[in-house]
């Protein structure tokens, strides 16, 4: 018997494959290669108890690091579920500004929610933020390029979203203090990168007190407890630590002289190499994960790992390019 089909079947995301087994050098998913130093105890006891649907000591920690009010934060598992709450509250049903290359996720999103995406091109890998207007998303710094852009107005009439996933490995500064001067401005952040909590799943926005209040309505629509309370513990405790980056910058910088690619200010670089897909599967037979795209034919994805990580890497590149 056939099984009935959804009428239209979405396009999903893929995520970078997470391999089970050990032995596997991990530069596929942008992971912090440093642990966190949070180390505070957990009391299993406690989760007999519901989680505070509106994490209040976690969202009270972000304000206080951000100067802002408690008022301008939202808070969810991952910025994932951040950025798809916020395509459904202020897009759904309009067209969107984007970068015709950036976060995979955007159109998945778009796609989800009704949006029309606006794609706007690249101008040499790099995002000219004149082109942008109404409605806008863009990442900052973008991915897959690592390049960053600097930020100082914000286009008006419309909602403009900047996914600062990977900003405190840049060189340029958060757009958070713009949120002071633009009430159309949502600026939103991962703690699974710099904070190295990729498995936590927390993901916070900040802007003006109307945007969170419609963030909070589409959350509360769906589930009233996405963030468990262990996760919010976890992440107050690291947010009040400074990011874990100074290695990875330095290890990013040094990566940068070995291989051809973009001045990156993320926690990868985008690796040009002629063919790709065969350098990808070279690195995966030795058990290097990168991240490969049909959409780049002649560019990898390469997570920064911890030092040693990164000279195992060169050592595989440089052995296929000998053969
Ligand atoms: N934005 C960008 C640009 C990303 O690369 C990622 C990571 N895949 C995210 C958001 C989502 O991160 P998370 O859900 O782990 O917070």
């Amino acid at each position: 018997m056939m099984m009935p089909q959804p009428e239209k079947a979405k396009k999903a995301y893929i995520p970078g494959l997470q391999p089970q087994g050990e032995g596997w050098i991990k530069l596929n998913t942008n992971e912090n290669p440093y642990p966190t130093d949070v180390d505070i105890p957990i009391n299993l006891a406690n989760l007999r108890r519901y989680p505070d649907p509106d994490s209040h000591k976690l969202k009270a920690a972000i304000a206080t690091k951000y100067n802002v009010s408690e008022d301008n934060v939202f808070c969810g598992n991952g910025s994932d579920e951040v950025l798809a709450l916020a395509f459904q509250a202020f897009f759904s049903g309009t067209e969107v500004s984007m970068p015709s290359i950036s976060y995979g996720f955007y159109p998945v999103w778009a796609d989800a929610y009704g949006v029309t995406p606006r794609f706007i091109l690249l101008d040499n890998w790099r995002i000219n933020w004149c082109d942008y207007s109404g409605n806008t998303i863009i990442a900052n710094p973008n991915a897959p390029t690592g390049l960053a852009t600097e930020i100082t107005d914000i286009p008006e009439g419309g909602v403009v979203i900047i996914d600062e996933a990977y900003i405190d490995f840049a060189n340029t500064p958060s757009a958070i203090d713009l949120t002071h001067k633009y009430d159309n401005l949502l600026v939103v952040q991962t703690l699974s990168k710099a904070y190295s909590l990729a498995g936590l799943r927390v993901g916070f926005a900040v802007g003006n007190k109307k945007l969170i209040q419609q963030l909070k309505l589409f959350k509360d629509c769906f589930n009233s407890y996405p963030m468990d309370s262990i996760a919010e513990e976890v992440a107050t405790a690291a947010i009040q630590k400074p990011p874990k980056v100074a290695e990875v910058i330095k290890t990013r910088e040094w990566l940068k002289g070995q291989i051809p690619c973009l001045d990156s200010q993320a926690n990868f670089v985008f690796y040009e190499v002629e063919n790709a897909k065969n350098m990808y599967e070279h690195l995966l037979a030795n058990k290097i994960l990168v991240r490969y795209w049909d959409a780049y034919p002649n560019h990898l994805r390469v997570s920064i790992g911890t030092q040693a990580e990164m000279e195992a890497f060169i050592c595989c590149v440089r052995q296929m390019k000998q053969q």
